[in-house]
């Protein structure tokens, strides 16, 4: 039947079927309304695989550049002159760090979407959470004149899985370092409110549009390539954020007016 020489044409890769038509069977009209929804599905996920993997291939080779040029600069000049060498095994010593943190990122959102990390939840002290990893920000506090402000109610406890949500608030804080303004300001806030636990970090950056915010989630999505960062970011932080939020089922999202800052906040129950 027609139908079934689609379905096998979609099977092949061809996602430009159009399995519409006047079927003589109800059955066979749902049937087609259904493969042409998988159509679309199979080539929305087929051509965000194939994007992703042009961005995560550009994203390696930079850096494997880099060190393969660093390394025949020492092999043929620096050897020898030790000031010149310390500089350039240290950019190596840099891209590797880049890569492994690449890698690593790859790693954590492919583990979390195919559900091989487990997500046990227990009962913790968010307060003391959201205070540590601020700090763990303080050597950019201390070296670079960033101010990081917190306010946090004590005590909070939360139901979700403890290192995940580590993950989150470190991504989000240092994100705001990242993108905060001149004044190097980053506002960190935890408050107990009707909906629950509501954590916020503040920024005084150049914001982001409101075209621009429903993409920002998503793996890969950069605004500025040159923009320059005092925390090194792999492009996958939010959507990180993204996944571990959404498996937990807590409300999350983004305030920002361009020119003044963003607010990223996460209710917590
Ligand atoms: P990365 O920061 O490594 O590029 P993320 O996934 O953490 O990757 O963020 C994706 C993009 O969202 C960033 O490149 C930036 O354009 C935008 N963004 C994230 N946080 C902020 C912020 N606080 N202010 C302005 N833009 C932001």
């Amino acid at each position: 039947g027609e139908v079934t020489a689609k379905a096998k044409e979609l099977a092949r890769g061809n996602y430009d079927i159009d399995f519409n038509g006047n079927y003589y069977y109800s059955e066979v009209t749902e049937l087609s309304d259904a493969l042409n929804h998988a159509r679309i599905e199979i080539s929305k996920a087929d051509q965000m695989q194939k994007e992703l993997i042009a961005n995560v291939s550009h994203d390696f080779k930079t850096p494997l550049t880099m060190i393969k040029a660093y390394a025949s600069m020492i092999q043929e000049i620096s050897g020898d002159d030790p000031d010149k060498r310390k500089k350039h095994t240290q950019v190596i010593i840099d891209e590797s760090d880049r890569l492994a943190m690449l890698v690593n990122d790859l790693l954590d959102l492919s583990r979390m979407q195919s559900g091989i990390v487990g997500f046990e939840c227990a009962v913790f002290n968010l307060s003391e959470d959201v205070y540590s990893v601020a700090k763990r920000f303080d050597y950019l506090v201390e070296t670079q004149g960033y101010q990081i402000e917190i306010d946090v109610e004590e005590d909070m406890y939360t139901l979700a899985n403890r290192e995940r949500v580590a993950q989150v608030l470190y991504n989000l804080i240092g994100n705001a370092v990242n993108y905060t303004g001149e004044d190097k300001k980053i506002f960190v806030r935890l408050k107990r409110r009707q909906e629950g636990l509501r954590f916020e970090v503040q920024d005084t950056g150049k914001g982001i549009s409101a075209e621009e915010i429903p993409t920002i989630w998503e793996r890969y999505y950069r605004s500025s390539e040159t923009h320059k960062r005092p925390v090194r970011g792999s492009g996958l932080g939010l959507s990180i954020v993204k996944n571990i939020l959404e498996k937990h089922n807590f409300d999350f999202g983004v305030f920002s007016e361009v020119g003044k800052g963003s607010v990223f906040y996460v209710t917590f129950p």
